[in-house]
Parts: structure tokens; C-alpha cells; sequence
């Protein structure tokens, strides 16, 4: 098992020897902003380095909206991301399921299709792009997995990953028990776990993310779709290197990895 943690952009490979950890995840460039990635000092000891590094999209980011002004530079970014991801060796690109501004949710998925045709007239994705499910809202392409299925039915041929984010999957109301499976049969794949508790209950929507074992979720289940999943996991949790470093300790000792 390979788990790491969310962290500082500044030197990951320092913040991921603090938490004893063989993954990280990090931000290119600040996450409220459409700002794209600055070269990187670091890039050839991240290639280099034993840690699996993964790379975590701005949150202004949704190729889905169907507001020109949000989809247009969200097709930018996500290809100036990818790019700067590859450079610096990482194995993935994490990027939001994202959400309509109104109700019509077929919109969203044919402009997530369009994203990915956009990519290829541009040259090409450089590394995976992993879509992750979220916690809220009425008009997100990847909250429910009824809806999952439509997105996956859009963008599957276009070799998407995904990135299954267990506080997101409990806050949205769906089930952990048996989840990898229900997910692998939409997506064919799970690439990454975000292994978070959640403060908030199920189904309410909450994006409230929680140390392990604090939250509504029960450590075992975010344990076993870590094993069933076969994947990586990176915790997004609190508390800066000592909570991580308990959350990753948790996971290794109850999976006995
Ligand atoms: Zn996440």
C-alpha cells in the first residue's frame, strides 16, 4: 500500500519524510485562482523521487459549467495543469466531477466530452486526468453514481481515471460498504483513494473533511476500499504533519500493510 498526504506546496518531498509517507499530493498554483503553474526548482528531484506525487486541480477548475466564462479558461487550466504535472513526473492529475449551473446535468456531461476533445486537438493529455467525486450539490456530475455512470458513458473513451474520496462518497449519500466494486463497475477503475472522515452526516452534502476514526465514518470502511481498490491513497485530512502522520499510521496498522 502507498499512502501519503495532502500537503504544502513549498517542498513536498520534506513534507512527505515528516509524515512517513510514500505519496504526496499538491497544488501547482493557489486553488481559488485561475492562476496557471509556475516552473517548478524541484522538478528534477520530483521526477527522480521514490514518492508517488500527485497533483491536485485548482478548485475554480469545472470544464462541466455551462457558462462560457468559468468552461473556457477551465479547458486552459487543465491542460497548462497536466502539463506541468507531467514535467514534475506525476502519476495524475486530480480534477473535481464539477456541476451545472442549472438543471440540465446532459449539458455537463457533453462539455466534459468537449474537454477531453479539446485536450486531444491540443496536443494531448500528458498523464492521467483522475476525476474525483464531491460531496454537494444538486447539479454535480459526480456526486451521485446514477450520475457517475452518464459522465463515465461521456468521457470513458478518452482512458479517464478516477480518484474516489471517501468523505465525499459517505457526505453524498453514498454507501461505503461494497463501494469500490459499485464504482468499478461505472468506471472499470479506481486510481487514487482520498481516505478522509467526514464531520459531516451522511448524505448532507457537507465537504467537511476529518481525521480518521474523528468523524461519521468508520475507519474500517475507508481500510477496506483502500484494500478492495488496490489503489494509493492520500489523506486530506487536519492537523498539519502530527495529524497526518497519525491518519497514515492508522490506515497501515489496520490494513496491516
Ligand atoms: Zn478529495
Amino acid at each position: 500500500m502507498r499512502i501519503g498526504a495532502h500537503v504544502d506546496p513549498a517542498d513536498p518531498l520534506a513534507e512527505a519524510a515528516a509524515r512517513g509517507a510514500e505519496a504526496v499530493q499538491f497544488f501547482l498554483a493557489d486553488p481559488q485562482s485561475y492562476k496557471n503553474p509556475e516552473p517548478r526548482e524541484d522538478a528534477e528531484r520530483l521526477r527522480a523521487s521514490d514518492v508517488d506525487v500527485f497533483i491536485h486541480a485548482p478548485y475554480r477548475l469545472n470544464v462541466a459549467s455551462t457558462n462560457n466564462k468559468i468552461r473556457i479558461p477551465s479547458r486552459k487550466l487543465l491542460m497548462t495543469h497536466a502539463r506541468a504535472a507531467a514535467e514534475i513526473g506525476a502519476k495524475g492529475l486530480i480534477v473535481h466531477g464539477g456541476h451545472v449551473d442549472g438543471g440540465d446535468l446532459a449539458a455537463g456531461f457533453a462539455n466534459w466530452r468537449k474537454a477531453f476533445e479539446y485536450a486531444e486537438k491540443d496536443g494531448g493529455l500528458p498523464l492521467p486526468i483522475l476525476i474525483e467525486n464531491t460531496a454537494g450539490g444538486e447539479n454535480a456530475c459526480a456526486r451521485r453514481f446514477d450520475n457517475l455512470a452518464r459522465l463515465w458513458d461521456a468521457v470513458g473513451e478518452f482512458g479517464a481515471g478516477f480518484c474516489l474520496d471517501t468523505c465525499h462518497a459517505f457526505a453524498g449519500g453514498e454507501d461505503l460498504v461494497g463501494i469500490v466494486d459499485r464504482v468499478k463497475a461505472i468506471t472499470g477503475r479506481i486510481d487514487l483513494i482520498h481516505a478522509n472522515d467526514s464531520k459531516g452526516g451522511f448524505d448532507s452534502g457537507q465537504d467537511r473533511h476529518d481525521n480518521l476514526g474523528n468523524g461519521k465514518i468508520d475507519p474500517e470502511l475507508v481500510v477496506a476500499a483502500i484494500r478492495a481498490s488496490g489503489a494509493p491513497a492520500i489523506v486530506e485530512t487536519p492537523g498539519g504533519v502530527e495529524g497526518q502522520r497519525a491518519d497514515i499510521a492508522l490506515l497501515r496498522e489496520r490494513s496491516g500493510a
